[in-house]
């Protein structure tokens, strides 16, 4: 067997972990240091080398986009294709599982997946069935309590209230959730790994099964699995099973989702005699990247610590660059991905971090007006566009009348009709008789409605009926494109006039291409419809249907976790807003933000800009801010300042100290002036600074005041106030 292929261009270590035998390895390393590269020999090594079936291999990744990669990194390596791998995310694999074995988990044969929203909206509903007041139950956080539950693995039966009347409410509306998701067979991401691993759990025979099939169990961004993820894989290794798995202490950024970096020193208590690898080297980013990045995560106690080098090229030095306000900032931005499209560079070689997702629509209209093609990963998600989950919502109830999620979603969408009481008497009967809206429609449509509506909501449950009628049989493609036309949501739209009305039957049509080419599993045992449906609620979240468009990759840092790019703006770069405001207060919150600083900073490969603004408006309240302290935390020797400015040594007096700025961020000694800023004068009021030259005493501004016109001032008499 020649075995260079795999081993090619592996450094030891790299190859140590790749090669190693079949013994428990946790291989633990610093950002770009190889660790998704080494998962990806250590599999094709498996199959190719040491004849492992590629049946008995788990691999578990980041994101559905990780898991396609891998598969054609491993078909490529082993230059023929890999069926009968299970490859994915820890929701995809759940799914997987649990469709296989919906019977023995408890769940009808079309169990439906539903998003975050959907989920919200089922617990709205829930409070107003149990008439509560939701201004003192906040739906949001009853979500949170419910998710953050079902990700420590635990049922209501499973918890306390401690006494605590709060707490039992919390439980109560957990367990009423509950019964509503089983009666209409709804699954929420969640409760897909908590059943996967209850199914494991509860049935011998099923376990011992799957511990006989799944030897090897690989593992990618392992510091951020949460208790219940780590429950499943250890469930399923058992005494015989081999997990390998690699992570990053220093990129756990998902402990407010429940991820436990601890789990890296559990492992190697649940499975003694782990092999532990270091990968020390880092092949991504320069050497000015790394070192930014090693002082930044160097601030942070909790760490397991670690040397990460590069014997690569210095670079270019990091830029930061003050905006004025977040226009200014996204021109800056757009101006320089404009430089770097015409040196011949592909759009997706650059990508642009933002710490929220809001922060995408100005840059979003920035780069719209330039005509730069991007593409936003985690925001307006293709498959959570309204439009579309109204189709999807048709199709839905096609396959399964009792999701009343869809159900409610669109009996009157497009409008016929049926109005909010007729909604409010379904529910209070399906409450009443805990049934499913669909049922409860049919039974209050003949007896207690009055003509109208009655026929409004007969009218509905016929176009149901005859959408899975006509499409039965039907090409996957051919099934969504008929229940789109007899939905009449097209028509619906058109009446929208604008770009809005437009893009949204653009988008419907994208739908139907999207189906078509959707390859369904010939394995899975579902219909090619549920296995679209899963699809299109696993995959919601993860880049959009135009994939094959050479786009700017904009993203919130949390979702850039294991990728890399040329080129890499860091935005908003604000404190307040990176890090968070709710974080700043409280050490390990700030800990996890500047590991997802150090995750923001090692995506760079070549270039990197970190951008902040001193004027932000942000859901619609306008912000002053000093720049993050992150920045403060680069050395200087890494980083030049873009914008020119005039620097001054007779400080201006800040009139309060949330307003207090400094030129640089960092040296606090020296204050600078800059254009555009907003400054008082005792004689002529308010005004904004225009121009400015000089130096030290000799210092002098150019203000344009609001009454007394433009003047030059100069700076050491002028007294002037920051604003
Ligand atoms: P992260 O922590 O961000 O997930 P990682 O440790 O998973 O990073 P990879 O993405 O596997 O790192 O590798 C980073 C880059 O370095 C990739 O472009 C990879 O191809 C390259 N690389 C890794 N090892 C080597 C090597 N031995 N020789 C050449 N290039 C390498
Ligand atoms: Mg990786």
């Amino acid at each position: 067997m020649d075995v260079t292929p795999i081993l090619d261009r592996l450094n030891d270590a790299q190859r140590e972990a790749v090669t190693a035998p079949p013994e428990p390895a946790l291989v633990i390393a610093g950002a770009g240091s190889g660790k998704t590269r080494v998962l990806v020999h250590r599999a094709a090594w498996l199959i190719d080398v040491e004849g492992v079936s590629p049946q008995s291999l788990l691999a578990v990744t980041f994101t559905n986009k990780a898991a396609a990669e891998m598969r054609s990194r491993i078909e490529a390596l082993l230059k023929m294709p890999v069926q009968h791998l299970w490859i994915g995310t820890f929701h995809g694999l759940a799914h997987r599982m649990l469709r296989r074995h919906w019977r023995e988990a408890g769940l009808p044969q079309n169990f439906q997946i539903i998003d975050s929203d959907d989920q919200l909206r089922l617990i709205k509903r829930l409070l107003k069935n149990l008439e509560i007041d939701d201004s003192r139950w906040v739906p949001k956080e009853i979500q949170w309590f419910i998710n953050g539950q079902k990700d420590e693995g635990l049922r209501p039966s499973h918890i306390d209230d401690d006494g605590d009347p709060n707490r039992r409410q919390l439980i109560a509306f957990y367990r009423a959730y509950e019964e509503i998701c089983q009666r209409g067979g709804l699954v929420d991401f969640a409760e897909l790994l908590l059943r996967a691993h209850e199914v494991l759990r509860d049935n011998a025979e099923l376990l011992e099964h799957y511990r006989g099939r799944f030897k090897h169990l690989l593992v990618d961004e392992f510091q951020d699995t949460n208790a219940i993820q780590y429950a499943w894989l250890r469930l399923l290794a058992g005494d015989k099973g081999v997990p390998f798995a690699v992570g990053d202490d220093d990129q756990s950024i998902y402990r407010w989702r429940g991820a436990r970096v601890e789990h890296i020193h559990r492992f190697q208590k649940d499975f003694p005699g782990t092999r532990v690898v270091k990968l020390e080297q880092n092949y991504r980013s320069t050497a000015t990247i790394l070192n930014a990045a090693n002082a930044v995560i160097a601030n942070n106690q909790a760490r397991m610590g670690k040397n990460l080098w590069t014997d690569g090229a210095v670079g270019e030095l990091i830029k930061v660059y003050s905006a004025y306000n977040e226009r200014d900032e996204a021109d800056f931005i757009i101006g320089r991905l404009r430089d770097w499209i015409a040196q011949g560079n592909a759009r997706a070689d650059s990508a642009i971090l933002y710490r929220s997702n809001a922060q995408s629509r100005v840059l979003e209209e920035g780069l719209i007006n330039a005509r730069i093609p991007y593409r936003v990963y985690g925001g307006l998600r293709f498959f959570e566009r309204a439009e579309i989950k109204d189709a999807l919502a048709y199709l839905r109830l096609t396959s399964n009348r009792d999701d009343d999620s869809s159900f409610e979603r669109v009996v009157n969408r497009p409008t016929r009709g049926i109005g909010a009481r007729t909604v409010d008497m379904m529910r209070s009967y399906a409450r009443a008789n805990a049934c499913s809206m669909w049922r409860a429609a049919g039974a209050i449509a003949s007896d207690e409605l009055n003509g109208r509506a009655a026929n409004a909501l007969k009218a509905f449950m016929t176009l149901i009926e005859r959408m899975a009628r006509e499409t039965n049989g039907l090409e996957l493609h051919d099934k969504v494109d008929h229940v789109i036309h007899l939905s009449t949501l097209v028509a619906f739209f058109e009446k929208d006039k604008g770009e809005k009305g437009e893009t949204r039957i653009e988008n419907l049509a994208e739908l139907v291409s999207a189906a078509k080419s959707f390859e369904p599993d010939p394995a899975e045992e579902m219909s090619a419809l549920d296995e679209f449906l899963s699809h299109a609620a696993l995959e919601a979240g993860e880049g959009q249907a135009d994939a094959w468009e050479d786009c700017v990759q904009l993203m919130t840092m949390h979702s850039a976790k294991g990728l890399e790019f040329p080129l890499v703006f860091m935005c908003g770069m604000e404190d307040g807003l990176f890090p968070h405001q709710r974080s700043v207060s409280d050490a390990n919150g700030l800990e996890e933000e500047r590991r997802l600083c150090y995750v923001g900073i090692t995506r760079a490969m070549q270039c990197l800009y970190v951008t902040y603004a001193e004027q932000r408006r942000l859901h619609g309240m306008d912000n002053f801010s000093q720049p993050s302290r992150f920045i403060a935390e680069i050395p200087n020797k890494h980083i030049e300042e873009i914008r020119p400015r005039v620097q001054v040594a007779r400080p201006l007096r800040p009139t309060t100290p949330t307003q207090k700025r400094t030129a640089t961020g960092r040296a606090g000694s020296e204050i600078g002036v800059r254009l555009g800023q907003r400054v008082r004068h005792n004689k002529f009021g308010e005004g904004v600074i225009l121009n400015a030259e000089g130096q030290g005493a000799h210092a002098r501004v150019e203000v344009n005041f609001e009454v007394a016109g433009t003047k030059w001032l100069v700076l050491s008499y002028a007294n002037l106030d920051l604003m």
